[in-house]
């Protein structure tokens, strides 16, 4: 491992400066991903700005109903409040579908978002990658892509979003804070993460030297009325296969609102538009939910051996929304 230096912040606006001044500097939240990229080689930070002492670490209402997330509430603590399992109970069981009780403890909101892919040539630093080293291949597309991309991937990276917590929060329209040495910015999640084109090395549109200061989730009355499935090939301690976060709000058998997002399909938690188009102000049936996967999944490019996931994805649409509407109408 690379010698670093490490320093504690107490001020976001000292955050900001010490990356302004050091582009080979990076924050350090839980340092469950950063640090164990920094063992392998793939991170080779000078210094690290540890940011967990910055008054960033509460979670409150805002004023329209929403809530606002500090950047450094840990997982754990975030998917524990009470507001957040009353209004946006999928985000609970996201978060706590994730990694272990350890690891939440420790990971916090902001290095959750930016947390990198798991694909086995990226943390590989013996094998080419193109998101790791722009350029070098793509070798997953011919080789191991079990877990990998089936839609906006590109011929240049094929790597999936490992976050659990993210696709629950591009259901619910959660926009993120940052900071830099310019002043303040947001970004809905929508356009926080990059497409991947040929440019799979640049993944979100967050500023150079950027600390992420916090999340909103809009009011979002549907979200009370919503949940996240996960499917992975152990039962704990493992990544998504595939993921689903699912709300929805019925009236009279139609659908009023849904929100969808898929996980570990693509490079970004992935919001499904065009399943929810297909479902607003239709029937709320097996076969109207089931209509709307294929319209979603219609983009698919599967590889040989991720072909699976197109199906997985359509079953857990079918099921999820199955259930939902059946809450709904009690
Ligand atoms: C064994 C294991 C299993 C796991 N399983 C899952 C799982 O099932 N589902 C899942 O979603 N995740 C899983 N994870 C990943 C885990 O959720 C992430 O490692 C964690 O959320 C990252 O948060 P952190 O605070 O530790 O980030 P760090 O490791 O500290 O940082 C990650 C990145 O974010 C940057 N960063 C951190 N904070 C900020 C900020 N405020 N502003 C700007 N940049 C910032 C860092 O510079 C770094 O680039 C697993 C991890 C492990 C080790
Ligand atoms: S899928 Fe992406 S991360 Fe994996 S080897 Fe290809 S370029 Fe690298």
């Amino acid at each position: 491992m690379r010698e670093f230096g490490y320093q504690r912040v107490l001020d976001v606006s000292g955050a900001v400066a010490l990356l302004d001044a050091d582009p080979d500097a990076r924050f350090l939240g839980g340092g469950t991903n950063l640090v164990d990229l920094m063992k392998t080689g793939v991170e080779r930070p000078a210094r690290l700005v540890d940011v967990r002492e910055l008054p960033l670490d509460r979670i409150e209402s805002t004023r329209d109903g929403g809530l606002r997330i500090g950047a450094t509430v840990t997982n754990s603590d975030l998917a524990a409040h009470p507001e957040v399992r009353r209004r946006y109970p999928a985000l609970t069981q996201a978060v706590l579908a994730g990694a272990s009780g350890q690891l939440r403890n420790m990971a916090t909101v902001g290095g959750n978002l930016l947390q990198r892919t798991r694909c086995g040539y990226f943390t590989d630093v013996t094998k080419p990658c193109n998101k790791r080293v722009p350029g070098s291949g793509c070798p997953a597309i011919e080789g191991e892509h079990h877990n990998h991309a089936i839609l906006g991937a590109s011929e240049h990276c094929v790597a999936t979003h490992p976050s659990d917590m993210g696709v629950a929060l591009t259901a619910f329209d959660a926009v993120v804070s940052y900071e830099t040495a310019d002043g303040p910015g947001e970004l809905p999640l929508a356009a926080f993460y990059l497409p991947v084109g040929d440019t799979p090395h640049l993944e979100t549109a967050l500023p150079p030297g950027a600390l992420i200061t916090g999340v909103t989730l809009p009011p979002a009355p549907t979200a009370a009325n919503s949940r996240y499935r996960k499917v992975r090939e152990r039962a704990s301690y493992a990544f998504a296969i595939g993921s689903i976060a699912a709300a929805l709000d019925v009236e009279d058998g139609l659908v009023r609102d849904v929100r969808l997002a898929f996980g570990a399909v693509a490079s970004r938690p992935w919001r499904a538009r065009e399943a929810e188009r297909a479902l607003a102000g239709g029937p709320a049936t097996a076969d109207a939910f089931a209509a709307a996967a294929n319209a979603e999944l219609a983009a698919a490019r599967p590889l040989p051996h991720n072909a699976y996931k197109v199906t997985l994805m359509r079953n857990l649409v079918v099921a999820v929304l199955t259930e939902l509407a059946e809450e709904a109408s009690r």
